[in-house]
């Protein structure tokens, strides 16, 4: 199966986990015996592993199971593709939206799993440079479409809540290769992406 839906929790990583963050809450001068705290460190414990489970997914597998011979050579784009990952310098969340587009080259892809494979990235500790390059090279190398584009717009709680605070940056990152190196064929993008 190239991917599995995580319903099931590791429940040594589980408890290992519960564990550490029972004396972070603890360290960071939290009583971990109140009572809406009890539950809170396996429940944590949980939410990190449901967030971090990209790692055991393969998007080679996820693209290459929706992958269909088809002579349709225009421009394909997903756009507004909801995205929520952790930074990986303070392992809290970034969130925003992936545009992407490709040119097909022979094989289209099922539309639904450009999103898979944004989530099997962005469900790791990330930077939004590398995920973005990551969903761009995993389309390029396993579609092997004419051209790839990917733009992400991210806003970054570790700028918002901490250190310089500005609540409205959006950080975008964009990767282009084949035809989308060309001027008008990412012109052409950009527009159809209200950019
Ligand atoms: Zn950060």
């Amino acid at each position: 199966m190239p991917y599995k839906s995580f319903e099931e929790y590791n429940m040594q990583v589980t408890d290992d986990v519960k564990n550490r963050y029972k004396s972070i809450i603890s360290d960071l001068g939290e009583d971990t015996q109140r009572d809406g705290l009890l539950k809170t460190p396996e429940r944590a414990a949980k939410a990190m592993q449901f967030l971090t489970q990209g790692y055991e997914q393969d998007p080679v597998a996820i693209l290459k199971g929706a992958m269909f011979k088809e002579s349709y050579n225009e421009m394909v784009i997903v756009k507004d593709i909801e995205l929520y990952s952790l930074c990986e310098h303070h392992i809290l969340p970034f969130f925003g939206k992936a545009h992407i587009a490709y040119i097909p080259n022979g094989y289209i892809v099922g539309l639904s799993k450009l999103p898979r494979i944004v989530d099997v990235f962005a469900r790791r500790l990330q930077v939004q440079e590398r995920l973005t390059e990551q969903v761009l090279d995993c389309i390029n190398d396993t579609l092997k479409p004419q051209g790839v584009a990917v733009v992400i717009e991210a806003s970054h709680m570790c700028m918002m809540m901490r250190g310089v605070q500005k609540q409205n940056s959006l950080t975008t990152t964009s990767g282009f290769r084949g035809q989308f190196e060309k001027i008008e064929t990412r012109n052409e993008f950009l527009k159809l992406i209200g950019k």
